[in-house]
């Protein structure tokens, strides 16, 4: 495993007069936060540099955190590539990132994927952009506001607005930090939490298909036509994820989303029982509580539910729920 620390990792940005940042496909703030808040950061200090922002154009409602760059191939000639946010090669968004001359990965998932050259990788932190603000203040970097919103927008993003496990006291610092650059806390905390109208009948049917086993593992199924029917994208379909956390019985639960060809994404989410190592049977990976994966057909979807249940039936043996 390539582990470098903050001071390696700042001297390669010194040297590298390009600098182009990637993050995961199909993003979310913490993935657009995390590589925008680093960009801002590095162009106000090394205002001699190129900084790009390279992805597939793919941040739909998240443009609000930022946009992309216009990157062209041969900007990666001798440049430094730095992925936030991205546990491994097949979600990097935006293929290039191969092509520059050092790969760096800085994440905050499971290092199954060790594909840098250097990384800086730290599962216990709930959010790769906490790991930023982290780098930024080691290495001596101003947080401005600008640099702060997209970076506070990838916490609350990732922490589900300060309530996941990995939430620690070091959060609520780079938080304060952050607040007090003088963001507004508000505007951000509603951008992430406010849905269309649409989005919120697509959850309100998520809560109706809920199945419930009483292990406490519950499951849905999204078809093309209900999001069809409500004029929803496959991306707008990921704000009913969350939904069915909210439910005291439902302790973890799948979320079946049909994709065009007629396979399912696969949502994991737990409040307790580890469900990653589930998550990679199928062609996925992810965090302990939060993970994602590929079925094929509705075979694969019944057994990956019947191993939700089977981890979730193991771990209440042992645990109060
Ligand atoms: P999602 O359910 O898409 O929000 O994904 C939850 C978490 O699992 C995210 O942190 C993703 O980075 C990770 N994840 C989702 N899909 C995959 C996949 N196919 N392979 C590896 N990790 C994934």
């Amino acid at each position: 495993m390539n582990m470098s620390t903050f001071d390696e990792i700042y001297k390669k940005i010194e040297e590298y007069p390009t600098i182009i940042l990637h993050r995961h496909t199909n993003p979310d703030p913490d993935a657009i936060g995390s590589q925008a808040g680093l960009a801002r950061a590095l162009k106000a200090k090394f205002p001699n540099k190129k900084i790009l922002c390279a992805g597939e154009n793919d941040e739909g409602d998240l443009a609000w955190i930022n946009t992309m760059d216009d990157v062209k191939e041969s900007d990666y000639q001798g440049a430094l590539v730095i992925t936030t946010d991205t546990a491994n090669t097949p979600r990097i968004s935006n293929k290039n990132y191969d092509k520059g001359d050092l790969l760096i990965k800085i994440d905050h998932h499971p290092n199954v994927d060790d594909y840098a050259d250097m990384s800086y990788v730290d599962p216990d932190a709930p959010a790769a952009s906490q790991i930023v603000v982290d780098f930024l203040n080691a290495e001596g970097f101003e947080i401005t506001k600008e640099v702060a919103y997209p970076l506070y927008a990838g916490i609350v993003g990732d922490t589900g607005r300060f309530m996941y496990p990995e939430t620690s006291a070091h959060t609520f610092e780079v938080a304060k930090q952050l607040a007090e650059t003088g963001i507004d806390l508000t505007e951000i905390a509603r951008n992430i939490s406010d849905v269309t109208f649409a989005q919120a009948k697509l959850q309100a049917l998520v809560l109706d298909y809920m199945k419930i086993d009483p292990s406490g593992a519950a499951y849905a199924i999204l078809t093309q036509k209900d999001m069809k029917d409500l004029g929803i994208s496959q991306d707008q379909a990921d704000v009913t994820v969350s939904t069915p956390g909210r439910i005291k019985d439902i302790k973890a639960w799948n979320v079946f989303v049909e994709k065009p060809d007629g396979t399912f994404r696969v949502h994991y989410r737990s409040k307790a029982p580890v469900i990653n190592q589930l998550a990679a049977k199928h062609n996925g990976g992810g965090h302990a509580l939060a993970s994602g994966a590929n079925a094929a057909d509705m075979d694969e979807v019944k057994q990956i539910f019947d191993e939700v249940v089977e981890v979730t039936k193991k771990y209440y043996e042992n645990h109060e729920k």
